[in-house]
C-alpha cells in the first residue's frame, strides 16, 4: 500500500486526505505542529460563527479511517525533517498554511500597541503561541484596524459586542474576562481604497450593522465614491445599499467607523504607549476607478491600540531548499504547478501554502480536492516503487488521534460548568497534561 504524509491539519490537509482516501487505498500519516487539529478552523474562525466550524465533523470522519494516523505535537522541520518524510513516503503533501502576518514598513509600527489581527484573533481563540500578547483593553478607548477584509470585521465585532453575548461561545474565559473589563469606545476600520473596493462581505457587514448598542458613524463622501465607481455589480450594489442605510442604535455605548482612502504613515506614541496614527489621504490614480495613489494631505486619529489586518505569509521550512524545493518569498508560497512542488517528484503543496493566503474554507476545499486528484494520479504511476525507507517514525512525544479525542472530551467537559460548548486548553503543556 502506498504511504502518504500530509503536513498540517487545517482544511487543506484534511480535504486533501478526504479526496485521496475516497479514490485510492493508501496509508496516510498526518503531521501537525500542535497537539490539537484543525488549524484556522479552531484558531482563526470567529467564536460567534460556530456553524463555520461544522467542517470539523467531516474531518473527524476522515480521521476515523483505519488507514489514517495522526502525529500531533510534531513540527515538520524540527521534530521530523523534510528529507525524512520524502524518504519514508511515496507522496508528501505540504499544507501547513500561512502562519505569519504581513508587516508594515512605517515609522512606529514596532510600538507594543501595534499588533497583528492574526495574533489578536489567535489570542481570543486560545491559540497557545498567541497567549503572551501584550495589550491592555482596560486602558484602551480608541482602536484602529488597518485593513477592511472580513477578519477586520471579526475583530471589530469581538471588540464592540457585549461580552455577555460571547459567553455561550467557545471563546476562552481569559479572553471573555479581558473583554468584560474593556473600555473600548470606538473602533475605526480603515482601508486604503474606496468603499466599493472594500474586501468585507455583505453578511459580515450586516451582522455589525444590526448589533444592538453599537452605532456606525456616517461615512464621509459615500455617495460620491459610489457614483464614481458605477456601474456596480450585484454584490457591490447590495453592500453599498447597506452602507447608505447605516445603523440606528440611539442608546449606543460604542461606535465604529469605516474610513476609506487612507494609509498609515506613522504610528505615534510616547515612550512605549501608542497615542495616534497619522494617515496619508489617497486619491484614485488618474484614469483608474480602483487603484489609489497618495496625496500630500493627511489626518491623525487618536489610537490606543492598532490592529493590522493586511494579510498573511507562509514560511519556508528548514530542509526544503536542500531537498530541491523553491520557496517564493515575496508571494509566500511553495513553487508548484497544479500542486506538484517544482523539481521534487512526489512532493505536493496544498491550501494557503499553495495558493497564497486568500480565500475561505470552501475555496480551500475545492483546491485541496484538485491536489488530492493530482496525488492519486501520481501514486498510480509509482504504485510498486520501493521507498528508501518505509519505517514508522520514532516520535515518542507525538499526540495520537485518540489522545486528541481525550483532549476534546476534557475541553467539552470543562465547558459544561460555564454553559459553553467547550473551554479550550490554551497552552501546549496544559494540552499534554490532560493526557
Ligand atoms: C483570522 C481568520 C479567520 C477566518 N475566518 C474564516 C471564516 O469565518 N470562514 C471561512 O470560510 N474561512 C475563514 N478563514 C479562512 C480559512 O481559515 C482558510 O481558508 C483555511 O484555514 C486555510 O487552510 P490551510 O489548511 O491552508 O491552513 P491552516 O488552517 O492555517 O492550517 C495549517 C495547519 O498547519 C499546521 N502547521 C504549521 N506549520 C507546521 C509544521 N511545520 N509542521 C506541522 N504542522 C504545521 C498549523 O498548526 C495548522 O494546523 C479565516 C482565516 C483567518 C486567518
Amino acid at each position: 500500500m502506498n504511504r502518504v504524509a500530509v503536513v498540517g491539519s487545517g482544511p487543506a490537509g484534511f480535504y486533501t486526505i478526504l479526496r485521496i482516501l475516497k479514490k485510492r487505498a493508501v496509508h496516510v500519516d498526518l503531521f501537525e505542529a500542535l497537539p490539537v487539529p484543525y488549524g484556522l478552523t479552531r484558531f482563526g474562525v470567529a467564536p460567534d460563527h460556530p456553524e463555520v466550524r461544522n467542517c470539523q465533523e467531516r474531518f473527524a470522519e476522515v480521521a476515523g479511517s483505519p488507514h489514517f494516523r495522526f502525529y500531533g505535537n510534531t513540527t515538520v522541520g524540527k521534530d521530523v525533517s523534510v528529507s525524512q518524510l520524502l524518504q519514508n513516503y511515496h507522496a508528501v503533501v505540504f499544507a501547513y498554511g500561512a502562519e505569519t502576518s504581513r508587516g508594515l514598513n512605517v515609522p512606529g509600527s514596532q510600538l507594543p500597541g501595534v499588533i497583528s489581527a492574526r495574533d489578536f484573533v489567535g489570542w481570543y481563540n486560545g491559540e497557545p503561541a498567541k497567549q503572551g500578547l501584550k495589550f491592555t483593553l482596560d486602558r484602551t478607548e480608541d482602536v484602529s484596524i488597518v485593513g477592511n477584509g472580513n477578519v477586520a470585521l471579526d475583530v471589530a465585532r469581538v471588540l464592540l459586542r457585549q461580552p455577555d453575548d460571547l459567553r455561550s461561545t467557545d471563546m476562552p474565559e481569559h479572553a471573555i474576562a479581558a473583554l468584560t473589563k474593556s473600555t473600548v469606545k470606538k473602533v475605526h476600520i480603515v482601508g486604503r481604497r474606496g468603499p466599493v473596493q472594500s474586501a468585507f462581505t455583505t453578511k459580515e457587514l450586516r451582522e455589525l450593522l444590526v448589533e444592538p448598542q453599537v452605532q456606525l458613524d456616517p461615512i464621509v463622501n459615500l455617495t460620491e465614491y459610489i457614483e464614481l465607481a458605477k456601474p456596480l455589480g450585484r454584490a457591490e450594489k447590495r453592500k453599498m445599499e447597506l452602507l447608505l442605510k447605516g445603523s440606528t442604535s440611539p442608546s449606543a455605548q460604542r461606535t465604529w467607523s469605516l474610513d476609506f482612502m487612507q494609509s498609515p504613515s506613522e504610528f505615534k506614541g510616547e515612550g512605549d504607549l501608542l497615542q495616534s496614527i497619522e494617515w496619508t489621504i489617497n486619491t484614485f490614480a488618474p484614469g483608474s476607478k480602483s487603484d489609489v495613489v497618495p496625496t500630500e494631505k493627511s489626518v491623525t486619529t487618536p489610537t490606543d491600540l492598532a490592529v493590522l489586518s493586511i494579510g498573511y505569509k507562509s514560511v519556508e521550512l528548514p530542509g526544503m531548499k536542500e531537498a530541491g524545493m523553491t520557496f517564493i518569498k515575496d508571494k509566500g508560497i511553495l513553487e508548484n504547478h497544479r500542486g506538484h512542488v517544482t523539481g521534487v517528484p512526489g512532493a505536493f503543496a496544498a491550501g494557503w501554502l499553495k495558493t497564497g493566503p486568500t480565500g475561505v474554507i470552501a475555496s480551500t476545499m475545492m483546491d485541496a480536492f484538485s491536489v488530492g486528484d493530482e496525488v492519486v494520479s501520481y501514486l498510480e504511476s509509482v504504485a510498486n516503487t520501493k521507498l528508501p525507507g518505509a519505517d514508522d517514525l520514532d516520535l515518542p512525544y507525538a499526540v495520537s488521534w485518540n489522545d486528541w479525542l481525550e483532549i476534546d472530551r476534557q475541553e467539552i467537559d470543562r465547558g459544561k460548568s460555564y454553559g459553553k460548548p467547550r473551554e479550550k486548553f490554551v497552552s501546549v503543556p496544559d494540552m499534554l497534561n490532560a493526557l
